[in-house]
C-alpha cells in the first residue's frame, strides 16, 4: 500500500491491529469517478463512512462538498477547512445545540421534520442569522437492490413527498432561506440500473416539487448509494453507465432547474477500497479438524467484517495473509478474534495461505464503516490505531 510492503507499514505504525488508508487510492478513485461523470455534477463526501480527521482533510481538497450527520462530524468538516457553503447536515433528530452550531457555521441543514423547521425558525430569529435549509424528501419510490434502504414507504428519514409542499411554504413563511432538496434513498448498491432509475426519479421529483418553492432551487442532492464489491460473485458497479445517465439528467436539470447544482454524495465508494484492517495471528488452533487462526483484532474493531453490521447471511470479506500473498501452501482456515463470543469471526473457513503466529492478516475493502462503526469498548481491548499513508 502506498508503495510499501505491509510488514514495513506495520513496523511504522508500531502495533497491531490497525487500519491503514491510502491517499493515492482515494485520489485515483475521485479522479476515475470524475472522468466518468459529466462536468457540473458535484461530488460530496459523506463523512460518516470514515471520519478520520486527516483523511477528511485530504478528501476535502478533492471533492466539492462534505455531508455530515452530527455536530461531531460538522466539527471535523469545518476543521478540515471545508467551505461552509458546501457542507450539508442531514440526519433525523437533530438536537437544538446541533442546529445552533449549524446555523452559526452557515452550513445547509437538510430538514427531516416539521419540528426542525420550527426550531430553525426560532433559532434563526434569536441568533439573527438566516438558516439555510433544504428539505430531505422521503420519496414514494425505493432504491431497488440496495443493501440498506433509506427512502420509500414509511421511513424515519426525511419528509414524505406528499407533505413537502406544505413544509416548503412553512419554510418560506418563517423567513428561512430555502435552497433545494436532498433525496437519498439507500446504500451499498451494485446495480447501475437501479441507481440510474432512482436518480432519474429523484430529478423528476425535484422538478415537480420545485414549483412549490419560493425561489429557484439552488441545490438538488440526489444521494449516492454507490456500492463496492465485498463478497464472492459481486461485480464492480458500472460507473460508465451511471455517468451516461447523469449526462441526460444534467441536461434535463439545466433546462428545468436552471440555477440548481446537482450533487451526489458518496461515502463507501470513495474510501472503502482505499483501506485495510490489519491484525496479527496470536495463536493457531486445531479443533476437530478445523484450523482457527486467533488474531489480536476482531469485531470490536471491524464489526462489518464479522457480518454483524447489516448482513442477513454472514459472508466473508476479502481476507489475505498479508506477508504470504504469493508462493506458499494454502489451507482452509477460519480467522477469529479474541472476544468471548462466537460472533467474533473475521473469516469463516476461507482458502488462505498457511499462517502461523506472528503473520499479518489483512481485511481488504475496509476503508469505510470500520473503526467508528464498531463497538470498540466491547470487552475492553485497546482500540485500533489508524494510519493514513
Ligand atoms: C450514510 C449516508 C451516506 C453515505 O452512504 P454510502 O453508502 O457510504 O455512500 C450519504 N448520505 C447520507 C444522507 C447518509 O446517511
Amino acid at each position: 500500500m502506498g508503495g510499501l510492503p505491509l510488514t514495513r507499514i506495520a513496523e511504522r505504525v508500531g502495533r497491531t491491529p490497525f487500519y491503514v488508508y491510502d491517499r493515492q487510492a482515494v485520489q485515483q478513485r475521485v479522479a476515475m469517478l470524475r472522468q466518468n461523470l459529466p462536468p457540473g455534477i458535484e461530488v460530496h463526501y459523506a463523512v460518516k463512512a470514515n471520519p478520520m480527521p486527516a483523511l477528511v482533510d485530504y478528501i476535502a481538497s478533492l471533492v466539492d462538498g462534505l455531508d455530515v450527520a452530527s455536530a461531531g462530524e460538522l466539527q471535523v468538516a469545518l476543521n478540515a477547512g471545508a467551505n461552509p457553503s458546501n457542507v450539508s447536515f442531514a440526519g433525523p433528530g437533530k438536537a437544538e445545540p446541533e442546529l445552533r452550531q449549524a446555523i452559526a457555521a452557515g452550513v445547509l441543514v437538510n430538514v427531516e421534520s416539521r419540528r426542525e423547521v420550527t426550531l430553525l425558525a426560532a433559532l434563526s430569529s434569536h441568533m439573527r442569522l438566516r438558516a439555510r435549509v433544504a428539505v430531505r424528501v422521503n420519496p414514494s419510490f425505493e432504491l431497488k437492490a440496495s443493501g440498506m434502504k433509506m427512502g420509500g414507504g414509511p421511513k424515519q428519514f426525511g419528509i414524505d413527498e406528499e407533505a413537502v409542499p406544505d413544509v416548503i411554504s412553512e419554510i418560506a413563511r418563517s423567513g428561512l432561506q430555502f435552497e433545494g432538496f436532498h433525496i437519498f434513498s439507500g446504500s451499498q448498491n451494485l446495480s447501475a440500473e437501479a441507481i440510474c432509475e432512482s436518480q432519474r426519479q429523484a430529478i423528476d421529483l425535484a422538478v415537480r416539487l420545485s414549483q412549490f418553492a419560493p425561489e429557484p432551487i439552488r441545490i438538488v442532492n440526489i444521494g449516492g448509494g454507490f456500492g463496492i464489491p465485498y463478497f464472492p460473485g459481486e461485480q464492480e458497479l458500472d460507473i460508465g453507465r451511471i455517468g451516461e445517465n447523469l449526462r441526460v439528467l444534467a441536461s434535463t436539470a439545466a433546462d428545468k432547474l436552471p440555477v440548481a447544482h446537482i450533487a451526489i454524495e458518496l461515502g463507501r465508494y470513495l474510501v472503502g477500497p482505499a483501506g485495510l484492517y490489519v491484525c496479527r495471528v496470536v495463536d493457531r488452533k486445531l479443533s476437530r479438524g478445523q484450523v482457527f487462526l486467533v488474531v489480536d483484532g476482531g469485531l470490536h474493531h471491524h464489526l462489518a467484517a464479522s457480518g454483524n453490521f447489516g448482513q442477513v447471511l454472514r459472508k466473508n470479506y476479502p481476507v489475505v495473509v498479508a506477508n504470504k500473498i504469493r508462493g506458499v501452501t494454502r489451507e482452509v482456515a477460519s480467522v477469529v478474534g479474541p472476544l468471548c463470543t462466537p460472533l467474533d469471526v473475521l473469516a469463516d473457513r476461507m482458502d488462505l495461505a498457511v499462517a502461523e503466529p506472528g503473520d499479518l492478516i489483512a481485511i481488504l475493502q475496509s476503508g469505510a464503516y470500520g473503526r467508528t462503526a464498531s463497538p470498540t469498548e466491547f470487552l475492553g481491548h485497546p482500540p485500533p490505531v489508524e494510519a493514513l499513508i
